[in-house]
């Protein structure tokens, strides 16, 4: 695999990552959007107790994020729904699932002896304008503008988030009677992106646990939507060999990404970079797709996301390749702010019809189907 040294500057980087990609002349867009079905911030009263309490929950994620409402969903689907109209093309979002969330009144109810997990579909039941949620994302899927995969059972390192709670620790307690997990304060080696990094190994006898964790995930993912997902998308993009070969198993070809991998290294201290590119096959014939264009306005209002996502998207059909846009799911979530869903879907469409007016024959493609029909992987 290559490996660039970090002094070599990004623009060179994704140069480089789109020119090895797999060549194609079609202009193929291909969007993912993770962190769907996830808990993150239950509610704004929630948000500001926490930060009262003086846990570090600064992350725009904290602010932003939260389980995705009926509105949310049906106003996206909205302006999907609209360009489809008007253009007569299809516009997909491959939409990354977490299957479950922790099941918080049995775990507390076992003394943190145990844990428990609830499908998503539970969980929205139990969160105030979520009833429908998946009643309205059943009608995207079906409408083939929405393309559930997988992100993971639920995103969440539940060894040593449960270590966490077994030991007591204040802020983890604290968070979790707020049905919440995602602050950013490091309990001993494990900071808050590792509470929120499933893949995150630890030790090696946790390999026996992530294998549970993706099988009962695909189990569920397979139930609630009615078909196997074929690509996965690690959180955090952290993730091992025998995660991939656990998934290689499981009949899962495609590994979604961005163009570096962290490997965790030595009982997780550090972290091996590996760099990817879209197309490349691994040992066990499993092929890596690579984010190469950002529509990620949550992150910072100020820039101008069309121009340097059009910019991204330029690059990679300069070079032949397919242009793959990561646009998490909380740059559509209105809950906790509104403006931040009305702001980002108004970006949002006027980026697809900049897409169209600049390249009249595009085509939009899920992360799964491309690969599969493109790229002739047995499916
Ligand atoms: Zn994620």
């Amino acid at each position: 695999m290559l490996e660039i040294k970090k002094v070599v500057p990004n623009s060179l980087k994704q140069n480089l990552v789109n020119a090895i990609g797999w060549k194609t002349n079609r202009k193929i867009v291909v969007i993912e959007s993770d962190d769907w079905g996830s808990i993150r911030m239950p509610s704004l009263a929630v948000y500001h107790y926490l930060i009262e309490q003086g846990l570090d929950i600064g992350s725009y994620y904290n602010r932003l994020d939260s389980l995705e409402t009926e509105k949310d969903i049906s106003a996206l689907f909205e302006i999907l729904d609209a360009f489809r109209v008007k253009t007569g093309k299809t516009p997909v979002i491959t939409g990354n699932f977490l299957v479950a969330n922790p099941n918080f009144e049995r775990i507390k109810s076992d003394h943190f002896q145990n844990y428990h997990y609830e499908p998503f579909i539970k969980t929205y039941q139990r969160y105030p304008g979520c009833e429908k949620s998946f009643q309205t994302l059943q009608e995207g899927v079906v409408a083939r503008l929405f393309r559930p995969q997988f992100h993971g059972r639920e995103h969440l390192n539940v060894p040593m988030w449960m270590e966490a709670l077994q030991d007591g620790h204040h802020e983890t307690i604290l968070a979790f009677e707020c049905n919440c997990w995602g602050y950013k304060r490091d309990y001993k080696d494990a900071g808050a992106v590792r509470f929120q990094s499933a893949f995150n190994c630890r030790h090696l006898k946790d390999d026996a646990y992530y294998k549970d964790v993706l099988i009962e995930g695909l189990q569920l993912f397979e139930r609630i939507f009615g078909y196997r997902f074929r690509s996965f998308i690690a959180q955090n993009f952290v993730w091992n060999n025998s995660i991939e070969k656990i998934l290689a198993e499981l009949g899962v070809h495609i590994i979604q990404g961005n163009r570096n991998q962290s490997i965790p290294m030595n009982g997780n201290q550090c972290y091996r970079t590996k760099l990817h590119y879209t197309g490349q096959r691994n040992r066990l014939g499993q092929r890596y797709l690579v984010r190469n264009a950002f529509f990620e306005p949550s992150s910072n209002p100020s820039k101008d996301w069309i121009s340097s996502c059009i910019k991204e998207i330029n690059n990679a059909f300069l070079w032949k390749t397919p242009a793959i846009i990561s646009a998490h799911r909380v740059n559509f979530i209105g809950s906790l702010v509104p403006e931040n869903r009305e702001h980002n879907l108004r970006l949002f469409s006027k980026l697809l019809y900049e897409i169209q007016k600049k390249w009249p024959m595009v085509e939009f493609v899920s992360s799964d189907s491309l690969f599969i029909k493109n790229m002739e992987i047995p499916c």
